[in-house]
């Protein structure tokens, strides 16, 4: 296929180059000169502007990094640029009222257009091991699925226009406060005189177990190999995290959700990040609230 890709950064440089690898003949514009060498290293073909890549394509695939982005590439670059049966799939991270305002609008030109945001970071857009969850209707997730098959290894439809957001959000929504509760866990077991491998032996296999404990544990030494273990280097950015949760909490507020455990865990990673810590994988937190715990 020929496939125009905008947003050729961190994430959107390795799923372009595996769209090359698959055998797709890749039209990469990014703002960023070096994002976009980059990416002719890998076999893209360089155009000028988002409008060229969007132009005489079969698919477009976009990864920005928010709303605003998204809004303004879809509405000035893409939607009546490209051919009216391209399939349009953006893979940033964006809140749900922009995936379903930029799809609608798509819609109403008569593209199929879906939201497909990823799980994994760089190493996985890379690998091309990503899971993408996607929004949209049955004949734009067909459309866009052998597209995404070529960049993950997992495809996964999740509902309308805007549920492969809705999806994401919460899904890190669960993981941020599943993380800190992980960490705390961990500082009062220590503080009780338990040995930290002995807690993780125990609590891996009783009902406290979740993923950031046993996939991701972010104690440095135990459960399996993690950015704990690297000094917190690599992994997913607190930074990226906090976006999300945000994106979180303003998905709740538009839906009247409760979500207090959501909100407590914004405030940690936005204290966080305030300290220094945005750039750290998100399991480093547990440094803050062990350096709160020892000064009280
Ligand atoms: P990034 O900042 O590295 O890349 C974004 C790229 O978009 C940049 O190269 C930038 O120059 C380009 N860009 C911005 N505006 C543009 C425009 N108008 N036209 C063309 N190019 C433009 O970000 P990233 O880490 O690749 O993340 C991209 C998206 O993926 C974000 O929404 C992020 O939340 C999400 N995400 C990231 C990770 C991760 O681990 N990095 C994991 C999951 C999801």
């Amino acid at each position: 296929m020929k496939i125009g890709f905008i947003g050729l950064g961190n994430m959107g440089g390795g799923m372009a180059a595996n769209l090359v690898k698959a055998g797709h003949e890749v039209h990469a514009f990014d703002l960023a000169e070096p994002a976009l060498a980059h990416a002719v290293e890998s076999g893209c073909i360089r155009v000028g502007t988002a409008r060229e890549a969007a132009a005489a394509v079969e698919a477009v695939v976009t990864m920005l990094p928010a709303g605003k982005h998204v809004r303004q590439v879809y509405a000035e670059s893409i939607v009546g640029v490209a051919p009216v049966d391209a399939i349009l799939i953006d893979c940033s991270t964006i809140d749900v009222a922009s995936a379903k305002g930029v799809g609608g609008q798509a819609a109403e030109q008569g593209y199929q257009m879906v939201d497909a945001p990823v799980s994994g970071g760089i190493a996985a857009a890379n690998a091309g091991t990503l899971t993408f969850m996607v929004g949209g209707t049955e004949e734009g997730f067909a459309r866009a699925r052998p597209v995404l098959e070529a960049m993950g290894k997992a495809v996964i439809h999740a509902g309308g226009s805007g549920a492969g957001q809705a999806a994401k959000i919460a899904n890190n929504m669960l993981l941020g406060a599943t993380m800190i509760a992980t960490c705390e866990a961990f500082l009062l077991a220590k503080k009780l005189g338990l040995d930290l491998q002995t807690f993780y032996d125990i609590s891996s296999k009783a009902s406290g177990q979740s993923w950031s404990m046993t996939s991701y544990c972010p104690v440095p030494g135990v459960g399996p190999d993690s950015p704990a273990d690297r000094g917190y280097q690599g992994g997913f950015a607190a930074a990226l995290m906090l976006k999300d949760l945000k994106l979180a909490m303003a998905a709740a507020q538009d839906a009247d959700a409760s979500v207090p455990m959501g909100a407590a865990a914004e405030s940690l990673y936005q204290a966080f990040a305030n300290g220094g810590g945005g750039g750290l994988d998100f399991s480093a937190i547990i440094r803050m609230l062990d350096a709160e715990g020892t000064k009280s």
